[in-house]
């Protein structure tokens, strides 16, 4: 497991692609800087690990493309010390960005092949979450809510009520919603039953299932 030389040139550049494709938030940026997103996939895609691209990781699903992983996180407005729950933990790419913010995080995986990998990588190479779970997504973590952001990296085909409910006052919800194609969706939580919706454009995820396990 290691970073190179290399590996860290090859990061300046994808950080560079991302600010021409619009990415501003300094400190999502310097996370993605620091992250070595190499070792968070199989060996075989490392040398496509610094591209703008998604990736096959374990149980059928993807790493999430660096530019939708900065997208999500910018529109989620961490804070240092802000509690965020993440729905699909996947290969912890997403969790490490979180935890490089400062947030406690909070991150729920469905698979376990992939719950139990992750749970293992990743205090490897020192990101500790506060939890990582096995367990369905769509339900949230009402035992620990409220949250100050959650963050959805599967695709849904409906935003579920019990994400919402766990949002605290002035919270924010990026969820990318729809089957096929997905809308990138923020919900600001105004007050205890009202909400601001905002809507980014298409992206493609692999989907959010129930019923799994
Ligand atoms: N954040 C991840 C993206 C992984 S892809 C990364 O950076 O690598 C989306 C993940 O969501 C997959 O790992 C998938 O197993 C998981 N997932 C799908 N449906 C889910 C659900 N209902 N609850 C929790 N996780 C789910």
């Amino acid at each position: 497991m290691k970073d190179t030389f290399k590996h860290q040139g090859m990061r300046q550049q994808l950080v560079e692609v991302l600010v021409n494709k619009g990415i501003k938030d300094h400190r999502v940026l310097k996370a993605i800087g620091k992250i070595p997103r190499h070792l968070f996939m199989d060996s075989g895609f490392i040398d496509h690990a610094y591209q703008d691209k998604a990736f096959p990781i374990a149980a059928d699903q993807t790493i999430s493309q660096p530019y939708t992983v900065a997208f999500q996180s910018e529109l989620l407005r961490v804070s240092p010390d802000d509690k965020v729950l993440e729905i699909g933990t996947g290969s912890g790419y997403q969790t490490a960005v979180l935890l490089e913010l400062g947030a406690k995080v909070y991150s729920i995986e469905r698979q376990k092949e992939l719950y139990k990998k992750t749970s293992n990588f990743l205090p490897k190479i020192g990101y500790r979450a506060k939890q990582l779970i096995f367990g369905d997504g769509y339900k949230g973590l009402p035992e620990e809510a409220p949250f100050q952001s959650i963050i959805v990296t599967a695709g849904a085909p409906y935003v579920p009520n019990p994400l919402l409910s766990q949002l605290a006052i002035g919270g924010r919800l990026v969820i990318p919603v729809g089957e096929n194609v997905q809308v990138m969706t923020l919900f600001i939580r105004k007050g205890p039953k009202e909400f601001e919706k905002h809507e980014f454009g298409d992206f493609r995820f692999v989907p959010m299932l129930e019923d799994k396990n």
